[in-house]
């Protein structure tokens, strides 16, 4: 192999080792049956889970199936826009196309009736107050925007209810 000659100007200096490229990806999403359910539920503001018949775990967004006893979920239960935060992530860094102001607060909620928490955005509390157990409603973006996706839940905040026992949430953390 030939010996790399530089010139002169680039003696010295330091050899390019990665390069940033921004990159784009388009894709699309089936849902599938049971989450198409689910996200046509939520375009009527109303959140649909499916009870498994076996262990009779409530699961939502519904797959379909129970993980665990691997049969179908058919039986429908729609929950309550309350739940209760199992775990949180107060997030502090800043990364690209981020739209949240710092910091703010990612949580693990349980919705009543529910055994599946949900991920989901806390606002209208400061990061230092949230805690596990504490109590929370969904708000909803103005009915005339809402679309089939969980975004139309803008985000959780408290809703002043004292906080839930460990035991009403333990199996869930
Ligand atoms: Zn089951």
């Amino acid at each position: 192999m030939p010996e790399l000659v530089l010139p002169d100007r680039l003696r010295g200096v330091e050899p390019v080792r990665s390069i940033r490229t921004p990159a784009r990806l388009d894709y699309e999403f089936t849902a599938g049956r049971a989450t198409s359910r689910f996200l046509r539920g939520v375009a009527e503001k109303r959140l649909l889970g499916q009870r498994c018949p076996v262990c009779r775990k409530v699961y939502v967004p519904p797959r379909g199936a129970c993980p665990t006893d691997g049969v179908p979920t058919e039986e429908e239960v729609e929950l309550g826009h309350t739940g209760t935060v199992t775990t949180f992530c107060v997030v502090n860094v800043q990364f690209y196309g981020q739209a949240m102001e710092l910091p703010y607060v990612s949580a693990l909620i349980l919705l009543d009736g529910s055994d599946l928490p949900i991920m989901h955005l806390l606002q209208e509390v400061s990061a230092d107050d949230v805690h596990m157990g504490m109590r929370v409603e969904a708000v909803w973006v103005p009915d005339d925007e809402i679309e089939p996706t969980l975004e139309s839940i803008r985000y959780f905040r408290p809703n002043g209810e004292p906080d839930a026992p460990w035991d009403s949430y333990k199996d869930n953390v």
